[in-house]
């Protein structure tokens, strides 16, 4: 762990799995509630010196991280092959976007502004001040084990606030690589701090019911999130939350099935599907439904599974097996319910992948509102295929889920498309367009997927307060 500026050990460790062949990749300390506490106690005390340092200082650290991870995106990227299984080339594009907040929050941290508002008396004046919210508690997800991390790390450091961060089980190597980073940038003791755990719990309990902490950011699953937000209300702590989605992906009646396809495949196997804003619904116009099928279905037999660091593979094993099983449940109800298995549906074991967590990507076709997948996110390389009539159906079929993540519309007609923009319930909207995340690029959800935006603009305002002075001029 890493505890007011140096490496700590705790009294247990646990072991980190490469979950494409099972193997040990090492043993990292099993940290619980009291080295919660005392890492929330060094947040704390690096706090008013933090928040009253320059934003420049704080602009030049975090430059200086940005370089240094860009100095180590070769390595950084094989350990997260490793550690979490994405393909190399796609744990490079994590490592570059994971450096991008350190660059990007680096120039924002200097541009921070209050307000001077007219005052309805004469002689009064109101101004504004931007302060941050003080000692922040970060919760990560083992999916984007690099990224996820700076993308809160960045703007709070940014704002002026400390951080302790618990990441995800799966990846705490991933972590302390991001951590060594900041340490030989050479952020101050106490400003950064790092528990790993076995157990989030303990952990978890610790941040929510410090009142030394005062923000809590969490990005997992939404029945955790839920839970983390009640808890924190009893402080009435702030909370940011990036939960899970279930993205419609959209053929309008005058869109080409083989051109969505082809982005249909790359956006499905984004990290075998394992991506929050992965597209779980493809909702297609009758009449366009077997040349979309034919297409997804010859071009995600073609795609090759196995170890990430093998350069001609683009599927990556699951995370663990209980992640094969969930996908596997729900293929198995749609087919009990009369979906057509296009393709895949089982688990890979052939050429030694039965030591990883494996599963064939596979295309559902005739998928209605009856089956699991429909209501579930899947978090899998599972594509099912619902065909619709009318046009009308399109957004009470899109819509028709708590979650409000990402969603994906393919049409040539501007005003479909904006009908679509205006009309979807979902925080991150590409029209024509598989990759409609970037850094300077608000990202986040509405309804269950979450409360705040990470990245852009709004990003560092998650970690500030508006301070109001009302002054009296006589
Ligand atoms: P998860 O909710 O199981 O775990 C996320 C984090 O919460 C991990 O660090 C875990 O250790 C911790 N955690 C679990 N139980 C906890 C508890 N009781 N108290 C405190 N901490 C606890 O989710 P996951 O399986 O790691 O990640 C996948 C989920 O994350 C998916 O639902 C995905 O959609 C979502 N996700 C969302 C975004 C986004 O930006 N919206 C990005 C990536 C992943």
């Amino acid at each position: 762990m890493y505890i007011n500026g140096a490496w700590v050990d705790a009294r247990k460790s646990f072991a980190s799995h490469n979950p494409a062949n099972g193997e040990v990749l090492g043993h990292v300390p099993d940290g619980n509630e009291i080295d919660a506490r005392l890492a929330i106690a060094a947040a704390a005390k690096a706090s008013p010196e933090w928040a009253a340092s320059t934003a420049y200082l704080r602009s030049n650290l975090l430059h200086r991280a940005w370089q240094i991870m860009m100095e180590r995106k070769e390595e950084l990227a094989r350990l997260m092959t490793e550690e979490q299984g994405k393909p190399l080339k796609a744990s490079r594009n994590e490592v570059v976007y994971g450096a991008d907040f350190l660059q990007w929050f680096s120039e924002e941290a200097k541009r921070v502004y209050g307000a001077v508002i007219p005052a309805p008396r004469a002689e009064q004046r109101f101004i504004t001040l931007r302060q941050p919210v003080g000692v922040v508690a970060a919760i990560t997800p083992w999916n984007y084990p690099i990224s996820m991390l700076t993308r809160k790390m960045a703007p709070a450091l940014a704002a002026g606030c400390t951080i302790v961060l618990k990441p995800a089980e799966a990846t705490p190597l991933c972590a302390m690589a991001v951590f060594k980073v900041f340490h030989d940038a050479g952020f101050p003791p106490g400003v950064v701090n790092l528990v790993t755990a076995s157990d989030p719990v303990p952990v978890g309990q610790e941040m929510t019911a410090n009142p030394l902490v005062r923000k809590i950011t969490f990005t997992g699953s939404t029945r955790v999130g839920k839970m983390i937000a009640a808890s924190a209300a009893a402080q009435v702590k702030r909370v940011s939350m990036e939960l899970g989605g279930h993205a419609p992906f959209i053929l309008c009646p005058d869109a080409d099935p083989v051109h969505a396809a082809k982005g249909a495949v790359l956006i499905k196997g984004l990290n075998t599907g394992q991506a929050c804003i992965s597209p779980n619904r493809f909702l297609v116009h009758r009449p366009l439904v077997p040349a979309f099928v034919t297409e997804l279905t010859a071009r995600t037999a073609k795609l090759k599974a196995g170890s990430g660091l093998d350069e001609s593979v683009s599927v990556g094993p699951l995370i663990n097996s209980m992640a094969l099983d969930k996908v596997h449940r729900q293929v198995e109800d749609a087919l009990s319910k009369g979906a057509k298995l296009e393709c895949g549906g089982h688990r890979l074991t052939e050429h030694g992948l039965d030591k990883g967590c494996f599963y064939a990507p596979t295309v559902l076709s005739g998928v209605t509102r009856d089956m699991l997948i429909w209501h579930e996110e899947t978090f899998g390389p599972i594509a099912p295929v619902i065909a619709y009539d009318d046009e009308a159906e399109i957004l009470p079929l899109a819509n028709d889920t708590a979650y409000g993540l990402a969603a994906y519309v393919y049409t040539p007609t501007l005003a479909r498309a904006m009908r679509l923009f205006e009309g979807l319930h979902f925080g991150i909207i590409g029209i024509n367009d598989i990759n409609p995340t970037a850094v300077a690029a608000p990202f986040g959800g509405m309804q269950e997927s979450g409360l705040g935006r990470e990245g852009g603009a709004e990003g560092i305002s998650e970690y500030l307060e508006t301070k109001l002075g009302g002054f009296s001029l006589v």
